[in-house]
């Protein structure tokens, strides 16, 4: 499949919306020659309703506070591509936080935009993401270690959201010690 028949499939993909209670609207943006693929969880409901992705408070932690680059070169598509193991919202539980992304949507699209995208880096945003593709260890040693996806090095961070808050309390060597060697890394590539 090409590449844009490829984004144009994922941004068509009406798979879910037998699960859902709203109509899917899954959230991609990125180039084939993007330097750093960045795959998170799924988009909030924020991120649902723009169609932008990180274009929400987390975001705003993420680019701003922890990777120091402005938004004109995130958004930027030759810098990233920007994607997550479930592209649309997958709704809200019960106990107020956004329900798990449906396992079809990384069986049915992650493995294609991996092959497509010529990235140098992969930045693995939370623990969901984390876990597709590192399973068996603690997530804090999955995150204060490098990794490497299809031979090319891998980042791994928590998530930013304000609902991790005592995570970021009870691990400030994230802060101290790694985000500013993944920091580095990343204006590297960019700058
Ligand atoms: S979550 Fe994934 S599989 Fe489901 S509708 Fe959205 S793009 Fe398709």
């Amino acid at each position: 499949m090409e590449y844009q028949t490829l984004l144009e499939a994922i941004r068509n993909c009406k798979e879910c919306r037998e699960r859902f209670d709203h109509e899917p609207r899954p959230v991609v943006l990125g180039s084939l020659n993007a330097k750093i693929m960045h795959i998170s969880q799924a988009p909030s409901r924020h991120v649902h309703e723009t169609g932008y992705p990180f274009n929400d408070q987390s975001g705003e932690t993420l680019r701003h506070e922890w990777y120091h680059i402005d938004d004109e070169d995130f958004y930027d598509a030759d810098n990233f591509y920007i994607t997550s193991i479930g592209k649309c919202f997958p709704g809200k539980q019960k106990s107020g936080g956004d329900k798990k992304p449906p396992k079809i949507c990384s069986q049915l699209w992650l493995n294609k935009e991996l092959d497509h995208v010529g990235n140098s880096l992969y930045l693995i945003v939370g623990r969901d993401a984390s876990d597709y593709f590192f399973k068996n260890e603690p997530f804090i040693d999955i995150v204060m270690n490098d990794q490497t996806i299809r031979g090319k090095p891998a980042f791994v961070l928590p998530h930013p959201s304000p609902l991790n808050i005592k995570w970021f309390k009870d691990h400030p060597e994230f802060f101290n010690d790694r985000l500013p060697k993944i920091r580095a890394y990343i204006h590297a590539l960019l700058y």
